[in-house]
């Protein structure tokens, strides 16, 4: 499902004295299957951005186009269903939107309010703890007595049970300890590569998104200001200081083994591990 901002504006407190232009003028392509990374400071757009992926906010200018419907301004869309449940958002502290009894319920929730069938919701649940490293046996406890390492896998369970074609991710490792950070952005990488989901990641680690992504946009006041191949937008260090952005070290560490081997290399490869 790919997905298109054109022209794309947005105006809180839209005509009021309090109005608050958050998105201007933005054009931007995801394609199906990439790995999308939208980085900037805070208070450049991007919560705002990912609020129009999947119409929790509807643009005042231009059209989001998401698949084959497109959201334009000031025109009604009859039906949205279908792209909440194509587009998968993981929010900030996701843990925080726990809220049934169980595990178990907690995760077949949206599957059920969507028409799929218990035994269905139940199966994916049970699929999902496996493939997100979980035990069984979490199943049928409170979420609220698990760690947040695992309710932050709960809650991810929980979205990816509505089994979306687009996961949208804002800022998915806030709060956790390097090692936690790690093995959760493997995770989506791996589910990513496996069930070929297209994945937006939502961050201001430039180091994530060298690492992981295979496009990059920078926001900055409201615009997308640079987007592509992360090795040309990562590779121009005078083009990012303009935006107080200074290039991951994974990329300067790739410059210094170009510098050794005499040519550059087509893609990111070097890792801070080697
Ligand atoms: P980011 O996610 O990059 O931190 P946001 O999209 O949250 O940026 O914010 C973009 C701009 O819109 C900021 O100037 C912010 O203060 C403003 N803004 C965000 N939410 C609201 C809101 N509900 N009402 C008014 N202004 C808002």
């Amino acid at each position: 499902m790919d997905i298109k901002l054109q022209q794309v504006g947005y105006a809180y407190a839209k005509d009021t004295p309090f109005e608050k232009r958050a998105l201007v003028d933005v054009n931007l392509h995801i394609p199906s299957g990439s790995y999308h990374a939208i980085i900037g400071h805070t208070g450049s757009g991007k919560s705002t951005l990912l609020q129009h992926l999947n119409a929790l906010l509807k643009p005042s200018e231009g059209t989001v186009i998401i698949g084959d419907l497109a959201i334009q301004a000031g025109k009604k869309v009859k039906n949205l269903k279908p792209v909440r449940q194509k587009i998968g958002i993981v929010f900030q502290f996701p843990e925080h939107q726990l809220f049934d009894e169980t595990v178990l319920k907690d995760i077949m929730f949206g599957p059920l309010n969507f028409g799929v069938s218990k035994e269905e919701a139940e199966k994916r649940a049970r699929v999902l703890v496996e493939q997100l490293g979980l035990p069984e046996d979490v199943l049928h406890k409170s979420p609220f007595d698990l760690s947040g390492g695992q309710m932050r896998r709960v809650a991810i369970a929980g979205v990816l049970a509505m089994e979306p074609s687009v996961l949208v991710l804002d800022e998915p490792t806030a709060g956790l300890d390097p090692r936690g950070r790690l093995e959760i952005m493997d995770l989506f990488h791996k589910l990513h590569v496996d069930k070929g989901l297209t994945t937006i990641l939502v961050t201001h680690s430039m180091e994530d998104a060298a690492r992981y992504a295979d496009r990059v946009a920078i926001m900055h006041e409201g615009q997308c200001v640079l987007s592509g191949d992360p090795i040309d937008i990562f590779g121009n260090e005078e083009r990012l200081a303009e935006f107080r952005l200074a290039a991951p070290r994974v990329v300067r560490f790739q410059r210094e083994f170009e510098a050794l081997l005499g040519y550059p290399l087509p893609k990111l490869c070097v890792t801070e591990e080697q």
